[in-house]
């Protein structure tokens, strides 16, 4: 699923190619791909906005519109967004497509169709579910080693559960989160009141790292991830842990382990994150 790093490089590379760009139709192929408001509602309105700034909070992009309307897009599992020309070839898992003046369209591709769009404006923005009480930004000045610690304390579940929520931490996913912990040395089924100041504090440090390296390598394209030009990341040359099942650890040579934590593939080393953390953290 498309996180922080991935939806980011999708906003940064349709922003110069959308903005200014006005909508002169659009075709819903899936209509479950449009939440709000009503498809036919939906289409009517959106019909001669034009693009004014492209934003990201969390995993939503959100493209502002003329007229004060916001069209916000979650890509979810498999959701792409791609500028094409009018007339390029139109993939079956289109759910939606627009088109755009300049003879210029934007495909939401979406194989797996969880992908939600809704368009609304500034009194309608608690019609989008996953906006509502979104956590901090990880690259922000709030997100503190103070607001970690805050947020993990006396937590008798896994460190990762509470890592991927994301009305605590917006735009961290199953990715990065593995990631982090094995960077910080962290078991990810550890309980998360269990950390101790100094592991707390390496941890925070590695989410932001894993973050901004994941930005700047343009995210990870291990299953259906491209940007707005259709290109992959590279971060996935960069994964330690993640889907590296069996592979050796890139500090210890140990085998990579996978598991299931929060209900989530998980991937760690046994060796640098031992699962009865003594709240030391590993030996440098
Ligand atoms: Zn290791």
């Amino acid at each position: 699923m498309p996180e922080l790093p991935e939806v980011e490089t999708v906003r940064r590379s349709l922003l110069p190619k959308l903005a200014g760009h006005t909508i002169t139709g659009v075709e819903i192929f899936w209509p479950r791909a449009v939440r709000y408001p009503e498809p036919e509602a939906f289409a009517a309105a959106i019909r001669g906005r034009r693009v004014e700034d492209l934003e990201r909070r969390g995993k939503h992009l959100i493209i502002h519109l003329s007229g004060e309307q916001s069209l916000v897009v979650h890509l979810r599992m498999t959701g792409r967004l791609l500028y094409r020309d009018e007339g390029d070839e139109v993939s079956p898992y289109t759910t939606v497509l627009f088109h755009l003046d300049g003879g210029k369209a934007l495909h939401f591709v979406d194989v797996r169709k969880f992908g939600a769009m809704h368009l609304v404006c500034a009194e309608e923005w608690d019609q989008v579910q996953s906006l509502r009480g979104l956590g901090v930004e990880p690259l922000s000045e709030e997100f503190t080693p103070a607001y970690l610690a805050a947020m993990l304390e006396g937590g008798r579940g896994p460190v990762k559960g509470r890592l991927l929520n994301q009305q605590r931490i917006a735009g961290l996913g199953n990715i990065y989160a593995d990631e982090a912990l094995h960077r910080a040395g962290i078991f990810p089924g550890r309980p998360a009141g269990s950390l101790s100041p100094v592991e707390v504090e390496r941890l925070h440090a590695a989410i932001r790292e894993v973050i901004a390296e994941g930005l700047a390598h343009r995210g990870t394209s291990v299953r259906d991830y491209v940007d707005g030009d259709g290109r992959a990341g590279a971060f996935q040359e960069r994964l330690r842990v993640y889907r590296r099942t069996g592979r050796p650890c890139l500090r210890c040579a140990t085998p990579i382990r996978r598991t299931v934590v929060a209900g989530r593939g998980t991937f760690y080393c046994p060796q640098c994150q031992e699962e009865t953390g003594t709240g030391a953290g590993p030996q440098e």
